[in-house]
């Protein structure tokens, strides 16, 4: 293919959710499409993931205040935002991207550019699930509760005014009624509707599915170990030989950073540990629930529940740590009137791609003629947004790159990407 010439081909490095979303949408225009994934599909940070699509409330971990409130659990293992001790420059550029990131202004501009990009989520996660992708979504919306009455409207207020949702606060005795398994530590809650969820894995096995369906070559246990790119083409080098292709897309999560350097590009990516298991309850939730003063969600997965929670920034991405399961479980008992603990299944921990500013990373690297895109960095919201970047992927690897021009996503936005050679 000549530099100005349409693609063709493309090799998406990376099957978890945003890799196939891509794969998705590139193939819908009718590219041939493979995804090279060094593990199984969904093994990163996907699969294990709590299954919120949340489109009207998406937003960065940095809101205004969180460094105050949070400072001194930072360095508590058993609160829910905790930053293993350790020192690097990746860890220090994060955090102090972070810190600047709460200013209220940053904030909100953030959060309305994450919410805009959102808006089309539900719609494209339909069009998905009509070709076959089985979504099964529970629609109930989500029930946020509260130790007090005055925590219950703290929260009620600030969702409104960064969001516009509304709802009205309800009291404990009509809370345990609408969901009988919750205990009565809770004073009060609200609930706000037009919130999904799904089992995310389940999700990933119909999506590859119908992507192997129409002719998306799928390689698992193959690991990408550098990437290149001249004016004629692209091409992954990997464990099982070198991939040639006409475009290259970086959707390898956390990981994405070891690879986009091997083009001398350091990304604003660190990974955010969290952690999630199911068990029984014997009065399933109807809703998804916010626990929303300990940092825990349980979501109904059919006959059980899953619970998911914690923020921890660890340089170790697959390290995981039964010791997070057990305060996650110290934390949410108190809350719940009948558990059977003995019944915990599918313990598992998975690295968040997280950016210091709260935002994806999505776009070429390079100049606008380069042949290699990223599309990472989506901290807790990659399901949500995993279809709206498959389909904007697609739009920047066919369209003109004009596009990017308006892409507050982009890897060149000061800050969220670093260039230190000259090998692009
Ligand atoms: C506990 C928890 C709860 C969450 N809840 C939600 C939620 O409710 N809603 C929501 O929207 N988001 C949620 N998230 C966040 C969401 O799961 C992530 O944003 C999302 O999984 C990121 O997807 P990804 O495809 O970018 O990365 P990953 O899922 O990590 O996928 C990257 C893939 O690339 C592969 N890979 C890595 N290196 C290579 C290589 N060199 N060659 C080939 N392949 C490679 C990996 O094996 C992996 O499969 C949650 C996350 C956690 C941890």
């Amino acid at each position: 293919m000549s530099s100005d010439a349409a693609p063709e081909s493309v090799v998406v490095v990376g099957g978890g959710l945003i890799g196939l979303c891509c794969a998705y949408f590139l193939r819908q225009q009718g590219l041939d499409v493979t995804v090279v994934e060094s593990n199984s599909v969904g093994s990163g940070s996907s699969r294990g993931n709590a299954g919120e699509i949340i489109p009207e409330i998406a937003a960065p971990l940095s809101t205004p205040g969180i460094v105050r409130d949070s400072l001194k659990s930072f360095l508590d293992p058993n609160s829910a935002l905790f930053v293993q001790p350790h020192f690097s420059f990746e860890l220090f550029r994060y955090l102090r991207r972070f810190v600047l990131s709460t200013r209220p202004t940053v904030f909100e501009k953030s959060a309305a550019q994450l919410r805009d990009f959102a808006q089309d989520s539900f719609d494209l996660f339909k069009q998905i699930e009509s070709e076959g992708s089985g979504l099964n979504a529970n629609t109930e919306g989500f029930l946020f509760v509260f130790d007090t009455a005055a925590a219950a409207e703290k929260s009620l207020r600030m969702q409104t005014s960064t969001t516009g949702v509304e709802a009205e606060v309800i009291t404990g005795n009509r809370i345990r009624r609408m969901e009988p398994n919750l205990s009565a530590k809770i004073a009060a809650g609200y609930v706000l509707k037009n919130q999904w969820t799904i089992d995310p894995g389940r999700f990933i096995d119909e999506l590859t599915k119908t992507l192997r369906a129409a002719s998306v070559s799928i390689i698992e246990s193959t690991r990408a170990t550098s990437i290149g790119m001249n004016d004629q083409s692209a091409w992954v080098r990997t464990t099982d030989g070198t991939f040639d292709a006409d475009n290259i897309v970086v959707a390898a999560g956390v990981w994405s950073r070891d690879l986009c350097r091997t083009l001398g590009v350091d990304l604003d990516l660190v990974p955010g540990k969290g952690y999630s298991f199911n068990v029984d309850l014997p009065h399933p939730f109807v809703r998804t629930i916010q626990f929303a003063d300990v940092h825990v969600v349980a979501t109904p997965m059919g006959d059980n529940v899953r619970i998911a929670g914690t923020m921890e920034l660890d340089r170790r991405r697959e390290h995981f740590s039964p010791g997070r399961i057990r305060s996650i479980i110290a934390a949410v008992d108190p809350y719940l009137a009948e558990v059977d603990w003995q019944s915990i299944r599918n313990e598992w921990v998975g690295p968040r791609p997280m950016t210091g500013d709260g935002m994806p990373i999505i776009g070429r690297i390079g100049p606008d003629t380069s042949r290699v895109m990223v599309a990472t960095g989506h901290n807790m919201h990659g399901l949500t947004l995993g279809p709206v970047t498959g389909r904007l992927v697609a739009h920047l690897v066919t369209e003109s790159s004009a596009l990017s021009d308006a892409n507050p996503f982009d890897p060149a936005i000061n800050g969220r990407s670093k260039r230190w050679s000259h090998r692009l």
